[in-house]
């Protein structure tokens, strides 16, 4: 049993300027056959991927492409051409395959192409023909196209935020196995909501979104279903068929699937207002609530710059606060700031010099001038350790001594500094430090354990959670909570 392996993802943020490129994809890793399995045998999707087909021996893994770069602006469009000139060589080179375990993110756009896993989807499909099952693995956040269902056989997704993607990867290959050698015949029911939500309510440990994903468990459990996929669409993609969704996959029977479709659709626009509750700090009530923590280190959600939402982590939002707060030293503050970087290579380690810090990639932020010295300068490729992936290429860092903060700007985004290795990897202990600074409204599941706060703070960015400040201009509307809708069937979809 030949089963091909694909995983492309990006999730894009159609409200950051900067287009992600070839080198956002090498910076995380791109690998064609083979080495696939030498480089990401340990982390993430494809690390689920090889747990699974390790232990049956009758399937033959045949990797094709792995290509992972961390959220942002849409794709250029010579990396989308990329893209999908080694996805055709990859299939093509791959020979006959009995089906295909396809990783993709689901929420990916580029320059000219709104919908580039839909693409990625029926480029596959056209190639394999339409006998070959193609197990469609998402991200949860993801925008459901018509593409994407019209060309996998079955779909599947996270089942929780933070996301474990490596079990996602086990899942989507078990089914890929049991389709195979049962001789399924799966069928795919879906349905579109004409709803958004900011993110402050995506974590699935609490209701609301605990009790929807709750609920596609359950029927899960029920005989004949393969798998029921919620979807609350990241909410800074502005795309013509974007908004939330439903997908459930059976063993054949198609009116028991589309029966579990309108029950979580149904759940999901019943919680619609509840979605929308909004909790983050206004920054000054943040600060007091720091100020009030016991001794120990506090964390700063710095919400509208989450970089694993797309936004660039080049907000000085919290850093000009910290500034004028000497209580809060030390301050651990990221950000990426290419230009400060390079002036601090320039300098040299001891060097003091003015810099500015903040606003260079998004136009999002006004810039802050601040007087520095330079602690230490580092390079490129850190160990992190998180969970879809061990290394992480930051560019070239500086680690800066400003005011009460230290502040590390990176040439790139990383992974927001939503773990503390990035810290020690420059000598930096967290634990010993008062507040850090995470570009991140969700991912805190690495600095909780060394936290005795965790505060999330409403600040301004291409990731805001307030939705209708942004400027809208593809999604479909009427869609809530741009439009009121009370009867989302009367809303013409
Ligand atoms: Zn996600």
């Amino acid at each position: 049993m030949r089963l091909g392996l694909i995983h492309v993802a990006q999730e894009t943020c159609s409200f950051d300027p900067t287009p992600t490129t070839l080198d956002d994809f090498r910076a995380f890793g791109l690998h064609e056959g083979s080495a696939i399995l030498e480089r990401c045998a340990e982390a993430g999707e494809v690390g689920g991927f090889l747990d699974v087909v390790r232990d049956e021996p009758e399937v033959e893994p045949v990797p094709i492409l792995r290509a992972f770069a961390v959220a942002g602006g849409p794709l250029d469009r010579a990396t989308l051409d990329f893209l999908e000139s080694r996805l055709r060589e990859g299939l093509r080179r791959a020979g006959p395959l009995d089906g295909l375990a396809l990783q993709l993110h689901g929420a990916c756009a580029a320059e000219g192409e709104p919908d580039v896993d839909g693409r990625i989807v029926a480029l596959c499909r056209a190639h394999l023909g339409p006998a070959v099952p193609i197990v469609l693995s998402l991200d949860h956040h993801a925008n459901l196209t018509r593409r994407m269902v019209e060309g996998a056989t079955a779909i599947v997704a996270h089942r929780t935020q933070p996301h474990d993607v490596r079990e996602t990867g086990r899942l989507a290959t078990r089914l890929s196995i049991r389709i195979l050698r049962e001789r399924l015949r799966p069928v795919v029911a879906w349905e579109k909501l004409p709803l958004l939500a900011h993110q402050e309510q995506f974590p699935t440990d609490r209701a609301p979104m605990k009790v929807w994903f709750d609920r596609a468990r359950a029927l899960e459990a029920e005989p004949g279903v393969l798998a029921c996929a919620t979807f609350p669409m990241q909410p800074w993609l502005d795309v013509p068929e974007a908004g939330w969704a439903v997908a459930v996959t059976t063993a054949g029977d198609r009116a028991s699937a589309e029966r579990s479709v309108r029950d979580l659709a149904d759940l999901a626009w019943s919680l619609r207002h509840e979605f929308q509750r909004r909790d983050a700090m206004p920054i000054d009530r943040a600060f007091e609530r720091a100020e009030r923590a016991p001794p120990g280190l506090v964390v700063l959600g710095d919400v509208g710059d989450t970089v694993l939402g797309g936004a660039a982590g080049d907000s000085p939002v919290l850093l000009e606060p910290i500034l004028a707060r000497p209580n809060t030293a030390p301050a651990l503050v990221p950000i990426v700031a290419p230009a400060a970087v390079h002036a601090a290579h320039r300098a040299g380690p001891g060097a003091r010099l003015e810099l500015v810090l903040g606003g260079e990639l998004s136009g999002f932020f006004r810039p802050l001038v601040v007087e520095a010295r330079v602690r230490r300068l580092g390079e490129g490729r850190i160990r992190l350790a998180i969970q879809w992936q061990d290394v992480v290429d930051h560019g070239r860092v500086a680690l800066l001594e400003v005011g009460p903060a230290l502040v590390l700007a990176s040439e790139r985004r990383g992974a927001g500094g939503v773990s503390p290795e990035l810290w020690r990897a420059f000598g930096v202990e967290p634990r010993d430090a008062r507040l850090v600074v995470l570009k991140t409204a969700a991912n805190f599941q690495y600095f909780r354990p060394i936290a005795v706060d965790v505060i999330r703070v409403d600040t301004p960015g291409p990731a805001t959670s307030d939705l209708a400040s942004l400027p809208w201009k593809h999604v479909p509307r009427p869609i809530f909570p741009l439009d009121p809708i009370e009867d989302r069937r009367g809303s013409a979809r």
